[in-house]
């Protein structure tokens, strides 16, 4: 977690909108079979608490029911890709490449590298996962 400065970001065309006045979680990079689709590379995420997110913009925001516990937020204008959650509320992830400007932010962990895409490699040295580990899930 760092950062405490009001931070904005949105989709492509501008019809999704938000802010962020609470710190943000280093990004976890999920190379997820999900992931590859909905984003046509691989997913860079970083968090906040829900009470720092909000929507100043959400004319274009759907969300799609991508499996039993979660669901993909995306701009239905322009197809930006910006948000996972869980149905259950208890977690929102926000796509990096989403944020305006600079982050800020480095990547902490890769995640479901088992499922990566063949064309290619992960060199940065940060530590990489099969799945999701078990000390990222409170986050
Ligand atoms: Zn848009």
């Amino acid at each position: 977690m760092q950062r405490e400065q009001v931070k904005t970001g949105g989709c492509l065309c501008g019809a999704v909108r938000y802010e962020i006045d609470g710190p943000l979680r280093d990004i976890i990079s999920c190379h997820c079979g999900q992931c590859q689709k909905t984003s046509g590379h691989y997913f860079a995420a970083t968090a906040t608490p829900k009470e720092h997110f909000h929507l100043t913009k959400d004319e274009g925001l759907k969300w799609y029911s991508s499996s039993g516990y979660a669901e993909r937020g995306f701009c239905s204008e322009c197809g930006s890709s910006l948000f996972w959650r869980m149905k259950d509320g208890s977690h929102q992830s926000i796509l990096a490449g989403s944020l305006d400007g600079d982050t800020g932010l480095k990547t902490s962990h890769h995640i479901f590298v088992a499922d990566k895409k063949d064309y290619y490699d992960i060199a940065d040295g940060i530590p990489q996962y099969d799945t999701y580990p078990e000390d990222l899930k409170s986050g």
